[in-house]
């Protein structure tokens, strides 16, 4: 790093109450301390430490979407699900507790919300989703006033929509509206589903749950979900396919179908999903004004020289889930990568595995896994043919290995 850059990120990083006192090989930004951003930090500190590691969270911790829905179903609480970053403090992380507002590529600087910029080397940015809002009409001013949530990030609708749960009367319909694949998660909301009708069960019998799906069927696992529903949740949990949801009222509590209006108590809409904002403010979004192409080599923008875009934001490679599964892998992709580009070598790409687990009651779990390989030909990632699978039923061990692969993926990521 030349010392006129040095200087200048001294300078920044001083704004935001952190220091550094020799100067680096060089000095990567990481904007997002979720499932990619976290990763990618550590791991670049683990295989590299004369490399400077910078990340911009706006958030003071983490809190995990992942075992999220086990929290509206009151089967754990936010304390489960939240870490801090003082694991990543002692990997040598500056964790600059900040917003990121704009990228200037050709500066390689990142303006923050508080002031001062920060210099890089490398950018990663791992800013997971924000929502077309837009497109479900009402939406926006049915949230302002909590008639409706999305509760799709962990915090602070979570714990929201868990206290309107509680208050629904016995005999209410909580209903889930899911968008257009893709989005993040693909079995969230059917994993969500299946939470707040085993809390019915147990706590408020007479009361309904409603999946009002855009898609024509359930996206992940539909075989052991829909296994599940009608062994456990019988006359409680119905599933519509081919509802989109086009618009909201929050007064009446309405869910508004291409063809028919639903009533319900409890409003849970999940908009349509685009990268993060800043990633749609930097230009790095290059699909359907939504997603961000990479080369999956090195998670290298294709729109943006120099900087790497993981996680949700990306536009998937084929067979490829949003989860923080393969956000914690791209970040190695990302990490390797840089470390090599750094050192004047050559990349080389990565086999990556996901593994998503769903909770379908308090204690039974299932899963998904699939392996993704570099293919020249192809120029993306495309999965292994007869590798990974689903499970082959539903069963406490797979809840127990849900709760260790969490715990495992959160200590990998941020520890
Ligand atoms: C209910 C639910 C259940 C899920 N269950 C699973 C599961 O079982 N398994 C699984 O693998 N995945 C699961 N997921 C998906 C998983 O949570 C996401 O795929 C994952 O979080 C994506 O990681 P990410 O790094 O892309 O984004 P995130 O983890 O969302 O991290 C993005 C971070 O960037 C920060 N940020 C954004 N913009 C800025 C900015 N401009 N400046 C500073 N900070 C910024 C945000 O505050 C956030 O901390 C679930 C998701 C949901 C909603």
């Amino acid at each position: 790093m030349k010392r006129r850059d040095f200087l200048k990120l001294a300078g920044a990083v001083s704004v935001a109450g952190c220091a550094t006192a020799t100067p680096s090989k060089a000095r990567v930004v990481v904007i997002g301390g979720g499932f990619g951003g976290a990763t990618a930090a550590k791991y670049i500190r683990m295989w590299d430490p004369s490399i400077d590691v910078a990340l911009v969270e706006r958030d003071a911790g983490f809190v995990s979407c992942p075992i999220s829905n086990l929290v509206l179903g009151g089967f754990t609480n936010m304390a489960e699900i939240s870490r801090g970053y003082d694991g990543l403090r002692r990997h040598g992380v500056q964790v600059v507790r900040d917003e990121a507002v704009a990228i200037d590529a050709a500066k390689k600087t990142v303006r923050l919300a508080r002031g001062g910029e920060l210099a890089y080397e490398r950018l990663i940015v791992s800013p997971g989703i924000d929502f077309n809002f837009a497109e479900v009409q009402g939406y926006e001013a049915a949230m302002q006033d909590g008639s409706v949530l999305h509760a799709w990030k962990a915090v602070p609708q979570t714990v929201a929509l868990r206290r309107q749960l509680e208050e629904m009367r016995d005999g209410g319909l909580y209903i889930l509206s899911v968008p257009l694949a893709p989005y993040r998660c693909p079995p969230g909301p059917y994993e969500r589903a299946s939470m707040v009708a085993a809390y019915f069960k147990q706590a408020k019998p007479r009361s309904k749950v409603l999946v009002l799906d855009a898609n024509p069927d359930v996206t992940s696992k539909g075989g052991l979900f829909k296994r599940a529903w009608s062994d456990l949740y019988q006359g409680i949990l119905e599933f519509r396919g081919n509802s989109r949801a086009v618009a909201v009222d929050g007064k009446s509590r309405t869910v508004k179908l291409e063809l028919e209006d639903v009533k319900g108590d409890v409003l849970n809409v999940l908009p349509p999903h685009r990268a993060g904002d800043i990633a749609a403010k930097s230009g790095l979004i290059t699909t359907n004004n939504r997603w961000c192409d990479v080369d999956w080599r090195t998670m290298e923008s294709k729109a943006v020289k120099g900087v790497h875009v993981l996680g949700d934001a990306t536009l998937s490679a084929p067979g490829m889930p949003k989860s923080g599964s393969m956000a914690n892998n791209h970040a190695k992709i990302a990490a390797a990568a840089i470390v090599e580009l750094l050192n004047g070598r050559a990349p080389q790409p990565l086999k990556i595995i996901n593994t998503c687990y769903s909770f379908v009651s308090p204690k039974e779990g299932i899963r998904v896994s699939s392996v993704h390989q570099w293919d020249d030909g192809q120029g993306t990632l495309v999965p292994v043919k007869g590798a990974g699978g689903v499970s082959a039923a539903r069963s406490e061990a797979e809840g127990t290995f849900a709760w260790n692969w969490a715990r495992t993926i959160w200590a990998d990521s941020l520890a």
